[in-house]
């Protein structure tokens, strides 16, 4: 059936407006229709690579997984300007996924093709990092003057995900946001965040639900592209993650292109997905790899056969205590991905060992050395920026 979530049950909460922007201090922001020109991409840089998106069918005859070819990058590389506003610019008809850096934890900016901004989870789990101020420059960097967002989502009660968002989000008007799991889950602080935000612009997601494949999520406009709920709140089966298995999992599609965003999503998670949803339909250019590279919760094999992402994207603390990404999960994502220019990549053979390659050639990246990692895609190419 349909995520259709059940509103948030009014809160005892004060009056006061959630934290907004002064507009009367700020120019109007231009209109979408009035930002810069559709270009094949941003500007050329050193930090930049190139794939083409494969349009997606079902196979004729039965829908099983259809084989993907390695990928290779084209020619080109560009450069990542950085978290200078210039990079914010969003032009028209482009989706781009903002990776940010928060250390050990997960935040993604969804800045649509139409101008509609979705932004999934904001948090870290080292209280060093709890402050990321280059996430936030970057985050407004992107916003630019209208310092808006239509909807937030919380992908489940994990303070990693959520936990800088006040922070994050401190002078930004946000539309609507969507919380997963019971309030009790979260802590005091957040709590009291959220009673700042009037009832009727949250959502609090505690029913597991989907999207049907052929019906994109009603509530999450991302204006031509299309966002599909794959999992939330999913409970009930033996997990030593209950809170992860919550994860709300999303697949965005803009024409070829699509991106699977697993939270930390877990073999629980997965084994639902793949239960609903035929395998060439899962079929991704980029995924999200799930738990931060965790190998005793996320990445199954089916996971990966079905997803069989071209580039993957892992959001993980350089120096963390986990051990992620690990580098089993690494390898079982690399047999899809294809190949990118030489960066350097870090993954953990075991919890404590730590391990760097220079000049890593697969197309998966990490926060943790790449910094915020920007994915864009004009429905056909897509390319990926990292910030170092
Ligand atoms: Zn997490």
């Amino acid at each position: 059936m349909a995520a259709t979530p059940e509103p948030i049950a009014p809160v005892a909460s004060s009056p006061s407006p959630p934290p907004a922007a002064s507009p009367s201090e700020e120019p109007a922001p231009p209109a979408p229709t009035e930002a810069a020109p559709a270009e094949e991409g941003p500007s050329p840089s050193d930090k930049r690579d190139n794939f083409k998106a494969a349009p997606k069918e079902p196979p004729a005859g039965e829908a099983v997984p259809k084989e993907k070819k390695k990928g290779s990058l084209g020619g080109n590389t560009f450069g990542f300007p950085g978290v200078r506003p210039v990079l914010a610019q969003p032009a028209a008809q482009q989706l781009r996924l903002h990776f940010l850096d928060v250390g050990q934890g997960d935040s993604t900016l969804i800045e649509c093709p139409g101008g509609e901004r979705i932004l999934v989870d904001g948090g870290s789990g080292i209280a060093a990092s709890a402050s990321p101020e280059g996430a936030r420059d970057h985050l407004r960097g992107v916003l630019g003057n209208s310092m808006s967002i239509d909807m937030v989502v919380v992908s489940h009660p994990d303070r990693d995900h959520y936990n800088a968002l006040p922070y994050l989000l401190e002078g930004v008007q946000v539309g609507h946001v969507q919380v997963v799991g019971a309030a009790g889950e979260y802590s005091g602080s957040f709590v009291t965040w959220l009673a700042a935000i009037p009832s009727s612009r949250k959502t609090r997601i505690t029913a597991e639900s989907h999207d049907p494949l052929d019906t994109p999520n009603a509530t999450m406009d991302c204006g031509p592209a299309t966002v599909h709920v794959l999992s939330v709140s999913a409970r009930g089966t033996p997990d030593n993650s209950p809170k992860n298995s919550l994860s709300m999992t999303l697949m965005v599609s803009y024409r070829d292109f699509d991106a699977i965003l697993t939270a930390d999503a877990t073999f629980v998670t997965e084994k639902k997905i793949l239960g609903r949803y035929p395998s060439w339909w899962l079929d991704a250019e980029l995924l999200k790899i799930g738990h931060h590279g965790s190998s005793t919760t996320s990445t199954s094999p089916d996971w990966v056969t079905a997803t069989a992402p071209d580039i993957a994207v892992v959001s993980s603390g350089f120096d963390n205590s986990h051990g992620h990404p690990r580098q089993t999960v690494v390898a079982a994502v690399a047999t899809k991905t294809g190949t990118a220019a030489a960066h350097a990549f870090r993954w953990y053979r075991s919890q404590t060992q730590p391990e760097e390659v220079a000049d890593y050639k697969e197309a998966i990246y990490g926060t943790g050395t790449s910094g915020t990692i920007v994915v864009g895609s004009n429905g056909s190419d897509y390319w990926v920026e990292q910030e170092r």
